[in-house]
């Protein structure tokens, strides 16, 4: 019989929900938390678990705890991702109509970008182009930081590239609207952002990913076309 939901689920789930996204070694500390509190069975490896019986609550509201990895270092994040809505107008209810444009303009050249990331000043340059009513820069660099506050941008040396949140929540959304420019990682088939790409045959992998998948060869040779690895491993 499948787990019931407790009360220590509904904490977990609350927590989550303020949070927006969880790294993974908060998840299980806050796993542990919660079945302390509400006396329920704990195991440190059953978190897949107590997720997956939060999950089957949430199929009906059409959200769902989904596991995704940091382009950054590779750690393994949990987010609350809405389903019922697979495009940005999950966004909607947040910002006004300019400054979704702004997003989803951003979002094209972070996602045409060779690495994924976009300078704040091609951003910024894209303020007075918006169809829906222009902006100043200064307007647009609010809306930047409100973006980043949000976990749906993320910032690094004046470059920005989408939060792992927005990765996790967007993932579909961006496979099928950008379906000949996006790529899946060829090691761990998610969605890559930030990524090196093989010169030869055109496959890209994440930066953590290519971090372990080169330290088992003796050769960083590229997995499908077995041409060197060309780039700076990471
Ligand atoms: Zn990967
Ligand atoms: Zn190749």
């Amino acid at each position: 019989m499948a787990a019931q939901m407790t009360d220590a689920h509904r904490r977990f789930l609350q927590v989550l929900m303020s949070h927006g996204i969880m790294e993974g070694s908060e998840a299980r500390k806050l796993h542990k938390h919660c079945c302390e509190v509400h006396n329920v069975y704990y195991a440190h490896d059953k978190l897949a678990d107590f997720i997956s019986t939060i999950n089957r609550q949430l199929q009906p509201l059409f959200m769902q705890i989904r596991k995704g990895m940091s382009e950054d270092d590779g750690r393994a994040h949990y987010a609350l991702v809405n389903l019922a809505e697979t495009e940005i107008t999950k966004m909607a209810s947040d910002y006004t109509e300019n400054e979704l444009e702004l997003f989803r303009k951003t979002m094209d050249l972070i996602i045409l970008s060779e690495n994924g990331f976009a300078p704040s000043t091609d951003i910024l340059n894209l303020a007075d182009q918006l169809k829906t009513k222009k902006m100043k820069k200064k307007e647009a660099e609010q809306v930047l930081k409100a973006f980043v506050e949000d976990k749906w941008l993320s910032e690094r040396n004046g470059e920005f590239t989408l939060h792992t949140r927005c990765i996790i929540e967007m993932e579909q959304y961006i496979l099928s609207n950008y379906q000949d420019v996006a790529r899946k990682c060829n090691i761990c088939h998610s969605l890559a952002i930030q990524s090196q790409v093989c010169e030869s045959c055109g496959i890209g992998m994440h930066l953590p990913c290519i971090r372990k998948y080169f330290r088992a060869q003796t050769e960083p040779r590229c997995p499908q076309c077995n041409d060197f690895w060309t780039c700076d491993i990471p």
